[in-house]
């Protein structure tokens, strides 16, 4: 499998309003708007920093996945993304692993990315997404 770079780090927050405040007005990052992905009860919004961007997620839904990842743990980091060059064949080589996925195919994120998430189970409590941008 061929990781590119860190893609993002997805971090939950009750509001994206509220969360602009430290990320943008504090440090300056460029909000570059927001997108709602209906499929994942979610509303995102990327903040390029370098050749990473920092990833803003607000639950839509309180049944959403960041509902209930902040209802566990609280707001703060959620997920690291790794950019890699063939998503297919790294889910493939995952499973030969016996890697456990919670996504076994590709799926479309925001930006028209192709994602899956790792099961955090498999990774030692870290919920990893892969992305393949083209
Ligand atoms: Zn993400």
């Amino acid at each position: 499998m061929e990781i590119l770079k860190i893609d993002h780090l997805g971090i939950a927050v009750n509001s994206i309003d509220d969360g602009k405040t430290f990320w943008s007005d504090i440090l300056g990052l460029k909000f570059e708007g927001a997108e709602t992905v209906d499929t994942q009860k979610v509303t995102t919004a990327f903040f390029p920093v370098g050749e990473s961007e920092v990833e803003l997620l607000e639950s839509t839904s309180p049944d959403g996945p960041v509902a209930k990842f902040i209802e566990k743990k609280g707001p703060g980091f959620q997920h690291v993304a790794f950019r890699v060059a063939d998503i297919e064949a790294a889910l493939e080589e995952l499973k030969e692993k016996g890697i456990q996925l919670i996504d076994q195919k590709p799926r479309i994120g925001a930006g028209g990315a192709k994602i899956a998430f790792l099961h955090p189970k498999a990774t030692g409590g870290v919920l990893v997404e892969l992305c393949q941008r083209d």
